[in-house]
């Protein structure tokens, strides 16, 4: 061979070298599974909050101590060789570093078990190697196998053939790797709405049913599966504060619609909170005008690239299949408690509880602090006629008889997160109620003095995503205080009432005192002594043009806050809302114009209230006389006789029914 030819050869071999050794491996082609995505879920629960903060919706093993039924899909495996099986998850237990991990399970391809146990890789989010083994090319099925029925959990899987490819972790190269694998694009929805609302809870209802009552076309966007937020059968919080009540006493046509017929408190069964009662009061209008998207989670507001305090599209994200879809409007409302798109858009916000010198609230302390109410993971037990055991818990906090709660459901007053951000950290918030539930049982059917007394005792029903009572707030052009509420300070723009009285929440100091965080909390009341009617100015933030905000997140301060924040106040604010962009409709205008130029009309039609069609009532006692042919409708035969009438075949027919009309006499 001649040298020329051997250096080409050997110059292509270090080419290919390179080429090889400088891949960028965030490339490689594999096999992207999204754990939501699957077939089946078996006893595997989405969750959908912190998206933001670990990049997905992720599922998870709700079986309050009893492993759950398996989660399955169908894959195609793109070519014969030896794969190594990568599980995105966390061991959600290991933050309280006491014992095993609580949440784990196995992968089951086609049959054969993977040799990791999952949900052992630590407490942070990362990829665990599930195993490496040879598949062949076509279609298998997978498994997610829970072990404990203890909340493990799993975002996603990754196959690669590629045995020294480690998927990325680090958020971005996560996102980016994410998108690029599971082929998701954004898809326009081909309306431009008058209204495009984020958050399905009471506020977000009303707002959307009281704008479509008024005509306009109104888009939807509820990031779980069901609507109603804390009033939901997910949640289990029953409705407060009263609806018509001066001095509007027409508001809360729309919230008397959705309520739940039986809405005493406490924690019930699931179908006392009617989830879809709240779904089917959008059928009083006709399909067209409204669009209700379900399990889709608005997670970027697209600004107007000439006026960055506009809103141009929300960019929604289905929780179960990952696509995206951008719904553009004229004007948006924020009814995500968590002021999820005032934050998205830069408004400014309040977090926390202000200083006395701040507002100068009597009921505000000294000093500022991040405190707020916290998030409650309700759950209720039952009896059985059997013994029922339930695991010992070797992880999380540790029970004793002094610490121990003899107790056999967990209300309002089961409580975390306090002094955390319930936006950034509601994992841990929702993970440390539930461990203390867990732990707290296990505790009294394992080792207390009593067991006996909860031998037959069961854990019925835990919370998957518990509710939130307090997060962010944004500053409106008016910031309602205490004061305002207490000396009943008129403002030309009073809406909706409140009516509950200041009902501030805190650390139970007992619990406080027993334990690093408390879980449990305690509650200050103090009666208001009137109805107050809450300005409209709290109802846009005052540095985003077209953007309203409805729900637990208006522009009130900490201690307001305590008693705007009931359910049918807010329903009743979501009705003004909508009536609200009624008016920027017509008028072309927005949110604040509202207040400055056409507050007269708002008043208008507060006064009359949001029209609820009637439901079907057929005939009644009038005077009138039609035919029914089912393909020609009615004919009027008096007091207006019908043009058709003219025609003789229909007279025929008419004749030949033999029922005979008061003109033939
Ligand atoms: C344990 C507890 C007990 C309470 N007791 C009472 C009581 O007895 N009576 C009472 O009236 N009130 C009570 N409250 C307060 C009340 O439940 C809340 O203030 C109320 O639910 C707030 O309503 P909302 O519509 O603003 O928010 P939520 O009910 O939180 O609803 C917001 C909805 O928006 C969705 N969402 C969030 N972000 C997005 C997004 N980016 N895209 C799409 N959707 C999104 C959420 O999933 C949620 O379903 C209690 C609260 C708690 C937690």
């Amino acid at each position: 061979m001649k040298a020329v030819t051997i250096s080409i050869i050997i110059v292509l071999v270090i080419f290919t070298v390179i080429l090889v050794l400088s891949r960028d491996f965030s490339e490689s082609k594999g096999i992207w599974i999204e754990a939501e995505s699957f077939n089946t879920l078996g006893g595997w629960v989405i969750d959908q909050q912190s998206m933001g903060q670990m990049g997905s919706p992720y599922i998870m093993a709700h079986g309050m101590g009893v492993p759950v039924k398996d989660a399955t899909t169908r894959f195609e495996i793109p070519y014969s060789g030896k794969w190594t099986v990568w599980v995105r998850t966390r061991d959600w237990t290991a933050v309280w570093g006491r014992g095993d991990s609580g949440g784990t399970f196995k992968i089951n391809i086609d049959g054969k078990d993977l040799d990791e146990t999952l949900g052992t890789n630590g407490a942070s989010w990362d990829w665990q190697k599930a195993d490496v083994i040879r598949m062949k090319k076509g279609d298998a099925a997978i498994s997610l196998c829970d072990l404990t029925g203890f909340n493990g959990r799993c975002d996603a899987i990754f196959m690669t053939t590629d045995q020294d490819f480690i998927p990325p972790n680090q958020p971005d190269k996560l996102a980016g790797f994410r998108k690029k694998e599971s082929g998701v694009e954004c898809i326009d929805d081909t309306v431009v709405y008058d209204l495009a609302i984020a958050g399905g809870g009471i506020a977000g209802i009303c707002t959307a049913i009281s704008a479509i009552a008024h005509g306009l076309k109104v888009v939807l966007i509820q990031d779980r599966s069901v609507l109603g937020g804390a009033n939901s059968s997910e949640i289990r919080v029953s409705l407060g504060g009263n609806i018509h009540t001066d001095p509007y006493p027409n508001l809360g046509n729309v919230v008397e619609k959705i309520a739940p017929v039986y809405g005493y408190t406490g924690t019930l069964p699931s179908e006392y909170y009617e989830d879809k009662r709240k779904e089917l009061a959008f059928r009083y209008f006709h399909k067209d005008c409204y669009k209700l998207v379900l399990n889709e989670r608005v997670i970027e507001a697209e600004k107007d690239s000439n006026d960055p305090k506009k809103i141009t599209a929300y960019i929604g994200k289905n929780v179960i299949t990952g696509k995206e879809t951008r719904y553009k409007a004229r004007l948006f409302a924020d009814c995500t408690g968590d002021a999820v798109i005032a934050l998205y858009m830069g408004a400014e916000v309040m977090y926390g509880t202000e200083s006395r010198s701040d507002f100068n609230e009597v009921l505000a302390p000294e000093k500022a602090s991040n405190q707020v109410m916290g998030h409650s993971v309700i759950w209720y037990s039952g009896k059985d006629t059997i013994k029922r055991e339930f695991p010992e818990v070797t992880w999380g906090l540790e029970f004793d008889e002094d610490k121990v709660y003899y107790i056999r459901k967990g209300d309002w007053e089961w409580e975390t997160g306090q002094f955390r951000n319930m936006v950034e950290e509601i994992e841990y918030i929702r993970d440390y109620g539930m461990m203390a539930i867990y732990a707290n049982w296990s505790y009294l059917k394992n080792y207390s003095t009593r067991k006996d007394e909860w031998a037959n005792d069961t854990l019925s029903w835990v919370s998957p995503i518990g509710g939130k009572r307090e997060s962010y707030r944004v500053v409106g052009d008016h910031i309602l205080t205490y004061n305002d509420i207490m000396d009943n300070v008129p403002y030309p723009d009073g809406t909706a009432s409140i009516t509950w009285d200041t009902d501030i929440h805190y650390p139970d100091p007992e619990n406080a005192n027993k334990f690093k965080e408390a879980f449990r909390s305690a509650a200050y009341h103090r009666g208001n002594g009137h109805p107050y009617p809450i300005p409209y100015r709290c109802l846009y933030p005052k540095d985003i043009k077209n953007l309203f905000v409805v729900g637990r997140h208006i522009s009130v301060t900490h201690t307001a806050f305590a008693s705007v924040r009931v359910m049918r106040t807010l329903g009743m604010l979501g009705e003004v809302v909508g009536m609200a962009a009624k008016i920027c409709k017509d008028e072309s205008a927005y949110p604040r114009d509202v207040y400055v130029h056409y507050l007269d009309r708002l008043k208008e039609m507060m006064k009359k209230g949001v029209p609820i069609p009637e439901s079907y009532h057929a005939y009644g006692t009038d005077t009138f006389e039609t035919y029914h042919f089912k393909e020609l409708g009615l004919i009027k035969v008096s007091p207006t006789p019908d043009k058709k009438l003219t025609d003789p075949e229909l007279n025929k027919r008419i004749e030949e029914m033999g029922a005979p009309h008061k003109m033939k006499k």
